[in-house]
């Protein structure tokens, strides 16, 4: 039995920060890889966090994973069109994204069609941006998702419960229409419950 549903399904693990999103789809990928399912692993090229060819958390686990710029990759790399990746091969048992928040709007329907086609899907992501809004492809996949977890981290500052990632800049809340990028900032994110995540307007 490869899970409590019939056939191929989505997966959806959420959190803010240092939820453990990532150990979770590492957990989940590494148990599959064990009992001899076929697990690809893809995660967002602009993330070379540790690895550029593994998904790492930050509690040092780690799988190997396929960094790609679009969807589109993800598709080719599956289809073993082209070349880009390697010789074409069948449908993975399991297919994984790692920092889903990342990926262009394609990831929905490659995820669905993927479902259709009987594989199981995991995708993890932070569900909030900085500012507390949800987070680009997120809400969907959340709203398709057969099983959706969503994990906390621990509050930086009262050690409840934390949902939210706050932005640093300078050691100062994040304004609201602060870029996402910041060249040459000191930046930094925490983890923080709903009392104690700050954003500066
Ligand atoms: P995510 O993918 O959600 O960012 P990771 O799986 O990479 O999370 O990392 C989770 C790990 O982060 C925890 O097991 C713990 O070792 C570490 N960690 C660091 N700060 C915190 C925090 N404030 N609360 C909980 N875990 C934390």
């Amino acid at each position: 039995l490869k899970s409590p549903y019939s056939g191929g399904h989505l997966e959806v693990i959420v959190g803010p920060m240092f939820s453990g999103k990532s150990e979770e789809l590492i957990r989940r990928v590494n148990r599959s890889v064990i009992a001899r399912q076929r697990a690809v692993v893809f995660k967002p090229a602009i993330d070379n966090r540790y690895h550029v060819t593994r998904v790492a958390s930050h509690s040092g686990q780690s799988a190997e994973a396929v960094a790609i710029d679009t969807t589109a990759n993800a598709r080719a790399y599956l289809s073993g069109e082209g070349g880009l990746f390697g010789l074409p091969t069948d449908l993975p048992d399991v297919v994984a994204f790692d920092e889903a928040q990342f990926f262009d709007a394609g990831l929905v329907p490659l995820a669905l069609e993927l479902a259709d086609q009987g594989a199981r899907v995991i995708l993890a992501g932070l569900d909030l941006d900085f500012r507390g809004e949800p987070f680009g492809v997120m809400p969907e996949l959340l709203s398709r998702a057969e099983s959706v977890e969503k994990l906390t981290a621990i509050c930086m500052v009262c050690g409840a419960p934390a949902t939210r990632t706050q932005r640093l800049i300078g050691g100062e809340p994040a304004r609201f229409d602060d870029p996402v990028v910041l060249v040459g900032a000191q930046e930094a994110y925490e983890a923080r419950c709903r009392v104690h995540h700050q954003v500066k307007y």
